[in-house]
């Protein structure tokens, strides 16, 4: 995924207050937005996915959401220096109380009704932390979705790339061969078949993963497993594309959250309530008049809920 991710760096490096993200938290939140469109298409939700590392370290919070046309936006919020060579627990589990969460938050979503969301700790059960997000996000999947997972997630500065294998739990269904399988061990782990396809997978390096064409890393891989290809809709295959969901509707709806009163105190400080999107960089700004008229009338719609407050 090349122009999608150039075009999330392009905007955060374009931010004057911000500047570029550094190497490390680049790489996690291309990582991150390899896997959350990887696991959008892998399921059939008619609602936004949005993946969110919460850090306790530098890394305050890193957000991915994916629409279901695969519309994709992402930002991160970085507190202080992160050198170079951080690592991934230094920068998001310092004091191990590091979460990652995954939310599904449907289209059609009533008012008051929850989006599901799970959330993982970011380290194994003996209190060690994952160095990298497909460890974080396999164990998501084992916990929070009783499904065998193996990812591969590369990122760096031109492009980021996921490679997601998962175990449909479904006994007796048709394999991709077209026979009849009755799985005796449908729990975690006990696949024999499925334990060779992740060996295979995790040998992948997120060098060869960046640089390869798709078919050759899949030949390479499988070459003894008969493959199928399953191409939902070939006129109107989906792709990844850079979008934002803000809206000057939605600010305005976060501004009368916060209450007249609020917004009249920031108004007697300054000319105008000034609020930047994180994720693409617009602008919105409300003076007085506008404000005044965002509390006459009723409210249009709930902001969206992932945008960082
Ligand atoms: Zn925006």
């Amino acid at each position: 995924m090349k122009d999608t991710w150039a075009e999330i760096l392009l905007r955060r490096r374009s931010n004057p207050d911000t500047g570029e993200y550094p190497k490390p938290v680049r790489e996690l939140l291309g990582e991150m937005t390899a896997a959350a469109v990887l696991l959008q298409s892998n399921i059939k939700f008619d609602g936004a996915l949005i993946l969110q590392i919460w850090g306790d370290g530098p890394l305050k919070v890193a957000v991915v959401e994916v629409q279901p046309d695969l519309r994709v936006r992402a930002t991160a919020k970085v507190i202080g220096e992160v050198a170079e060579d951080t690592a991934l627990s230094q920068m998001i589990n310092k004091h191990h109380g590091g979460r990652c969460s995954i939310t599904y938050d449907p289209q059609s979503r009533r008012q008051g009704q929850q989006p599901y969301q799970g959330v993982v700790p970011l380290e194994n059960d003996d209190g060690v932390s994952y160095e990298r997000l497909s460890d974080i996000l396999e164990q998501y999947m084992r916990r929070s979705e009783q499904l065998d997972t193996t990812m591969v997630l590369g990122a760096d500065d031109v492009s980021c790339a996921g490679l997601l294998i998962q175990r449909m739990p479904i006994k007796g269904q048709d394999n991709l061969g077209g026979e009849q399988i009755e799985f005796e061990e449908d729990a975690l782990d006990q696949n024999e078949d499925y334990k060779r396809i992740s060996i295979l997978t995790a040998s992948l390096t997120p060098h060869e993963l960046l640089n390869l064409p798709a078919d050759q890393i899949l030949h390479r891989l499988y070459w003894e497993e008969r493959l199928a290809h399953l191409i939902q809709d070939q006129a109107h295959p989906l792709k990844p594309h850079f979008g934002c969901t803000c809206s000057r509707l939605r600010v305005g709806a976060m501004i009368q959250n916060l209450g007249i009163e609020e917004a009249q105190s920031i108004l007697s400080e300054r000319e105008d309530i000034d609020v930047s999107c994180d994720f693409c960089g617009a602008n919105y700004k409300f003076d007085a008049v506008d404000t005044a008229q965002l509390f006459n009338s009723p409210n249009p719609q709930p902001p969206s809920p992932s945008v960082l407050q």
